[in-house]
């Protein structure tokens, strides 16, 4: 999809302050810091359409971006940031799985994670936890500008290993300077959106 409008609408916290407006949604999920920004400015072409996160882990609110008044981004705030207080842990979890098992609109769920390393214990409790509710994922391995191409395979069979998935289809090796990946997870997006 070529982008040109892309609107912040709604920081929500609570289901009655998510959009009403019917468009399919696209969430996007990941550990502070692993290149969510970064990706979703690719996807929009964008420089920034919100801050890169100088503060990893301060937004805890599910914000909704009007793509092209045809769907919405869905910025699910980041796990795994170790200086939130339990409460604030709770909270947060609560806040996603209300979101991610109740929301209708949602169609698909974009999990990122950072090709350099093995899946965290927390990405794969999150990719288990997607698999369970059935909602279709597409694991984005993000800065895979840092890893030598002749090791992109490895890394690939490492998530499928780590995740127990089938096979690779749904990974997507990303890199936000090079903008590599980028028309493969459209298509993805496109495909859950609108397919
Ligand atoms: P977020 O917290 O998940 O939104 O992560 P950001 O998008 O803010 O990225 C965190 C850091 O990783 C920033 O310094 C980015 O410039 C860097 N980064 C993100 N994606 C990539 C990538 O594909 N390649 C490289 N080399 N760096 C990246």
């Amino acid at each position: 999809m070529e982008v040109n409008h892309v609107e912040l609408v709604m920081s929500a916290v609570d289901p009655v302050q998510y959009p009403t407006t019917g468009y399919p949604e696209i969430a996007f999920v990941g550990r502070s810091n692993v290149g969510k920004s970064s990706l979703t400015n690719v996807l929009i072409n964008r420089r920034s359409y919100a801050r890169t996160s100088s503060q990893p882990g301060k937004t805890q609110t599910l914000n909704f971006y009007n793509v092209e008044d045809q769907l919405y981004f869905v910025d699910v705030p980041g796990y795994g940031y170790a200086k939130v207080s339990k409460s604030e842990r709770e909270k947060w979890g609560q806040m996603i799985e209300t979101y991610l098992t109740q929301r209708d609109q949602l169609r698909g769920v974009v999990s990122l994670i950072d090709a350099r390393h093995a899946p965290t214990a927390d990405d794969i409790q999150m990719y288990q936890w997607l698999a369970y509710y059935d909602l279709p994922t597409l694991i984005v391995a993000t800065k895979s500008d840092k890893i030598a191409r002749g090791k992109w395979n490895q890394a690939i069979s490492q998530i499928k290993k780590s995740m127990g998935l089938q096979n690779t289809n749904n990974i997507i090796m990303f890199s936000a300077p090079k903008k590599i990946g980028k028309d493969a997870v459209w298509n993805w997006i496109e495909e859950q959106a609108f397919g």
